[in-house]
């Protein structure tokens, strides 16, 4: 199998699009891809600092490398933020993995805590019978804000990638959630929130994978042992076994959805957005969804004697 953009032995076949690509053009593509998002969706700009959220899994890692790739040398800074959600058994592994890149590339990382932030860990969270992603997402959200806010970050990049956003599409078309379905959109600057870029959005997750390998830069792939508890893990496992069926049909999703926002996009405005009567963050309504858990999780706690 040849590259088909030169006569050099081609390492991977984009299946969605009938191309063949050696380990050159391979990356060539990715990175080209990466910038057409960071300068004509995610609008970055050399006054930009950038905060990484860094988990040290391969999405994340691959993320921090090819920015720092790209924007090292047009001097806009990055620093990275990696949250330890407390899960026992699988977070020591990626935190190594997470220091190792941030040592290589000689990257500021900013270290924080669910425990820190709420007094509590998502395994504790976990005892006391709440389902830990949807819990650990509202948590990670936060405690990247206000992380990013106190380092005085100007956007906040997270290693989504393709397939990621297309499992969140069809989570709330599944759902029949049509207000959550048109809200995934870029979201424009609000007071309070830092905001999010999502630079590898377009890549799908094997591409990243490859990424990785290519450049060295990632050895280890563990999996969250709560992620098979969540409907994600199940659409994920559907739009793989359809991919292999209908090659594209990710992009495609991704593309439709696109139209959908265009299309219906006014019918649901933004919110406005009001400061949490007990943390000041901002939110909807009285108090944020993180500070209502919190309350939840520490109530539980002081019924149980002796914890
Ligand atoms: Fe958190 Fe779920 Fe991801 Fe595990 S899989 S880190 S619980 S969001
Ligand atoms: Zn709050």
């Amino acid at each position: 199998m040849k590259c088909s953009a030169c006569s050099n032995p081609a390492v991977y076949s984009q299946k969605y699009n009938g191309r063949n690509l050696c380990k050159e053009h391979f990356v060539d593509l990715f990175e080209q891809l990466v910038k057409d998002t960071l300068f004509n969706i995610n609008f970055v700009n050399e006054r930009d600092r950038i905060a990484v959220a860094l988990s040290g899994g391969k999405d994340s890692v691959s993320l921090l490398y090819v920015l720092h790739k790209i924007l090292a040398n047009k001097g806009i800074e990055i620093i990275a933020i990696t949250v330890d959600e407390g899960i026992k058994g699988y977070r020591e592994g990626t935190m190594k993995c997470a220091r190792k890149i941030c040592d290589t590339l000689e990257i500021d990382q900013e270290i924080v805590s669910y425990q820190e932030y709420f007094g509590f860990d998502l395994d504790r969270a976990v005892k006391e019978g709440i389902k830990p992603c949807s819990v650990c997402g509202v948590l990670r959200k936060k405690t990247l804000n206000m992380a990013a806010k106190r380092l005085g970050a100007t956007k906040v990049a997270t290693g989504h990638n393709l397939d990621d956003e297309v499992q969140s599409i069809m989570m709330n078309y599944l759902k029949g959630d049509m207000q959550r379905l048109i809200r995934l959109r870029p979201k424009h600057h609000r007071p309070g929130l830092v905001p999010r870029i999502k630079p590898l959005q377009r890549i799908p997750e094997k591409e990243v994978a490859i990424y990785s390998m290519i450049m060295e830069i990632f050895e280890e792939s563990v999996e969250c042992p709560y992620a098979s508890q969540s409907l994600r893990s199940d659409i994920k496992i559907m739009m793989n076994r359809l991919e292999d069926q209908l090659p594209g049909i990710k992009h495609r999703t991704q593309y439709g959805h696109e139209r959908l926002v265009e299309l219906y996009g006014q019918r649901y405005p933004r919110i406005n957005l009001s400061s949490c009567r007990i943390c000041g963050e901002p939110c909807v309504g009285d108090a944020c969804k993180a500070c209502e858990i919190s309350a939840r999780i520490i109530n539980r706690s002081s019924e149980i004697p002796g914890s």
